[in-house]
């Protein structure tokens, strides 16, 4: 039986993707940082530290130090709350009202480091999300891809791993989640194939957060009993 829903947060709950991939744009410029601008969508869940690892990895041959991390992180973050427009995913309030419906416990799992967006979840979704139960980078050793922050999120719940679901926009996401054991929702709201989010192991996957909830009833039904690696379905 399903007990509890895990979000992730950006390109889930908000529609804030564009702006990270802009403010990660203009940072890595700034410092000489090769990347493309998909790269960014292919990078998200991690946390970012480990986003700069692989820039720096890939243009210089190291990791970023830590001064390096602080510096830069903190500057993409102020970059970030500039030009974010903070605005809602659209259809993300209508997957809460159904997961209300069911009465299933709802919390978020995301690799953001942000306290803007960490703190607007409550005053734009009342309700729903407890801090306390909320699994960010701040609770985090690995991160995403890594299966803890959803290991982490179950915890938090008080439920196992077939008593969940997790709705995700990201591959690396989706590579955590599963790698949790959790049955594993893909809205693609992104730029990405869906075969990218499907051959990460999503078991369901949906092109907007609206379509999710007409179709929720059904999503829980498929997610109920749900063993690992079963067969994808493209909806
Ligand atoms: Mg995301």
């Amino acid at each position: 039986m399903i007990k509890a829903v895990l979000f992730d947060m950006d390109g889930v709950l908000y529609d804030s993707m564009p702006f990270h991939v802009r403010a990660w744009s203009e940072v890595s410029d700034k410092y000489g940082l090769r990347y493309a601008p998909e790269d960014f969508y292919l990078y998200e869940g991690r946390t970012g530290d480990s986003t700069l690892d692989i820039l720096f990895g890939q243009t210089f041959g190291r990791d970023a130090t830590e001064e390096e991390k602080r510096d830069i992180y903190q500057e993409k973050v102020v970059i970030f709350n500039e030009i974010n427009s903070g605005e809602m995913m659209a259809g993300a309030a209508e997957v809460l009202q159904q997961v209300g419906n069911y009465g299933l416990e709802t919390l978020v799992v995301t690799g953001s480091g942000q306290h803007t967006l960490i703190d607007k979840l409550n005053n734009d979704f009342p309700g729903y999300f407890q801090r306390e139960k909320m699994v960010t980078a701040f609770d985090v050793q690995y991160g995403k891809p890594h299966p803890e922050p959803y290991l982490m999120g179950l915890e938090k719940a008080g439920v196992q791993a077939d008593e969940a679901v997790v709705i995700e926009n990201a591959p690396l996401g989706v590579r955590s989640a599963v790698a949790a054991g959790i049955f594993t929702i893909a809205v693609n709201t992104g730029p990405l194939p869906d075969k990218i989010l499907l051959d990460e192991g999503a078991s369901l996957l949906f092109h907007d957060m609206h379509t999710l909830a007409e179709n929720f009833a059904r999503a829980i039904r498929r997610a109920t009993g749900h063993r690992p690696a079963q067969d994808s379905e493209l909806l």
